[in-house]
């Protein structure tokens, strides 16, 4: 029998754009999840504090998702003191989905950055990792040392993410499109700019009417 399988999709998403979007698109039609959650960070650890508030951020990726019955808003690090470390929040979720396998999403960036994550080598027990190729980045996945043997051909980790719980990594060659938040922060700094095609229509609605990102 198939095994539930979750997405869970942690960034600052300051502002949330349709790269996300997109990558998370891919992961549905590849992994068949059941849902993907979106997880905001409050304080992210391997960033300058963003000057949106979190509230703010969950309630863009909140708008951005609402058409979507499979997309998830999860606040679970807006709750927390402190960074916002993920294996604390890999060891909420496993506690809320014991018998369900859960499906660690990041672009390729965040990937290279793992070993300055906090107990980064963990994550494994708690989940899968699957890493989305990112246009705008010219170089290829290096996979870390620790992470060789538990590296599988995206078709085999699909197959994993339906029959283990945790303890693969997956790799999606597949670009979303080359978008990201401080591209779109820094064209919201100049007023009048077309960005229709790079976020949704009731995000930037949002960013306007709180008049973010000036
Ligand atoms: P910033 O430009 O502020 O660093 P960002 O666009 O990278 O932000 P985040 O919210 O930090 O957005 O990203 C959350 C996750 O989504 C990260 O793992 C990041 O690698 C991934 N990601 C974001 N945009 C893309 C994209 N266009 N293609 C592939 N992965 C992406």
């Amino acid at each position: 029998m198939k095994m539930e399988c979750i997405g869970i999709f942690g960034g600052t998403f300051n502002p949330i754009h349709n790269g996300h979007l997109a990558l998370a698109q891919t992961v549905l039609d590849t992994l068949h999840c059941t849902q993907i959650r979106f997880v905001p960070a409050a304080l992210p650890p391997h960033k300058t504090a963003p000057a949106v508030t979190a509230q703010h951020r969950a309630a863009m990726v909140k708008l951005a998702i609402q058409a979507h019955p499979q997309y998830v808003l999860d606040s679970c690090e807006l709750d927390r003191q402190g960074p916002s470390y993920t294996i604390e929040t890999l060891h909420l979720l496993r506690q809320r989905f014991p018998e369900q396998s859960l499906c660690l999403l990041m672009g390729q960036d965040s990937y290279q950055q793992l070993p300055t994550w906090h107990r980064w080598q963990e994550l494994l027990e708690y989940c899968h990792l699957l890493v989305v190729h990112r246009a705008d980045l010219a170089s290829r996945l290096v996979l870390h040392a620790e992470h060789t043997e538990k590296f599988v051909a995206i078709e085999a980790f699909a197959s994993q993410c339906a029959a283990a719980t945790h303890g693969f990594i997956g790799y999606l060659p597949e670009s979303p499109p080359a978008i990201s938040s401080t591209g779109i922060r820094a064209a919201l700094a100049h007023p009048g700019q077309n960005l229709s095609d790079q976020l949704p229509v009731s995000v930037l609605q949002y960013i306007q009417q709180h008049h973010l990102y000036l």
